[in-house]
C-alpha cells in the first residue's frame, strides 16, 4: 500500500469548515478525519473523543512536552493541537487524511509536511462572518471579538494556501473542495 496524504482545511472561526468537512466526510468515508485535542471547554451537543478530546492545560502540556503532537497553537484564549499517533499510522496505512486546524498549526504542518494539500476557506465577507459567528450564539461576547480579529489577520494569510475557496454557496463550495481533493489524488 502506497503512503497516504495529508490535506489541510483552514479559514476563519464561522466560516462553516465543520458543515462542510461533515458532508465531505459523509460523501467520502474513506477519508480520515484527525480529532484535535483541546482545552476548550465543549458546546452544547459536542461529543468528547468525537468532536475533540477535551483535556485540562496540564495534560494538554505534558503531551506537547512527550512529543505526541503534530502540531499545536493558542486559539482564543485554548489550545489545540493534533495528536501526532494516529495522523502517522493512518498515513502510513495509506489513508487520505485531514486535518481541520487554524492558521498557525497550518503553518507548523507546511514545514514537517510539505507535502501537504493545503486548502483554505474564505467566508463571502467579513461582516457576514461576523454574523454567523454571532448567530451561532455559542460564544462569549469576549471570545467572538478575539475570534474576529483572529479572523482578519488568518484571512491576510489566505494566499499562503495551495487553494482558496468561497464559502457563499455551501453546495458550490463542497463541489469545489471535492473537486480539489479528488483531482489532486495521486491515487
Ligand atoms: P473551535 O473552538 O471553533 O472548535 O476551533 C477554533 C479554531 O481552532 C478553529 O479555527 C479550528 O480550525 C482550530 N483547531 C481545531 N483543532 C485544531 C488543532 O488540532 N490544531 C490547530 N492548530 N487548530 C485547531
Amino acid at each position: 500500500m502506497g503512503m497516504g496524504e495529508l490535506i489541510v482545511l483552514t479559514g476563519p472561526s464561522g466560516v462553516g469548515k465543520g458543515t462542510l468537512l461533515r458532508s465531505l466526510l459523509q460523501r467520502h468515508p474513506e477519508l480520515y478525519l484527525s480529532v484535535s485535542i483541546t482545552t476548550r471547554a465543549p458546546r452544547p451537543g459536542e461529543i468528547d473523543g468525537k468532536n475533540y478530546y477535551f483535556v485540562n492545560r496540564s495534560t494538554f502540556e505534558r503531551m506537547v512536552t512527550n512529543g505526541d503532537l503534530l502540531e499545536w497553537a493558542e486559539f482564543a484564549g485554548n489550545l489545540y493541537g493534533t495528536p501526532r499517533q494516529a495522523v502517522e499510522d493512518q498515513v502510513r496505512q495509506g489513508n487520505r487524511v485531514i486535518l481541520e486546524i487554524e492558521l498557525q498549526g497550518a503553518r507548523q504542518i507546511r514545514k514537517t509536511f510539505p507535502d501537504a494539500l493545503q486548502i483554505f476557506i474564505l467566508p463571502p465577507s467579513l461582516l457576514e462572518l461576523e454574523y454567523r459567528i454571532r448567530s451561532r450564539a455559542q460564544d462569549s461576547e469576549d471570545a467572538i471579538t478575539r475570534r474576529l480579529q483572529r479572523a482578519r489577520a488568518e484571512i491576510d494569510a489566505a494566499s499562503e494556501f495551495d487553494i482558496q475557496i468561497v464559502n457563499d454557496d455551501f453546495a458550490k463550495a463542497l463541489d469545489r473542495i471535492e473537486t480539489t481533493l479528488f483531482a489532486t489524488a495521486a491515487c
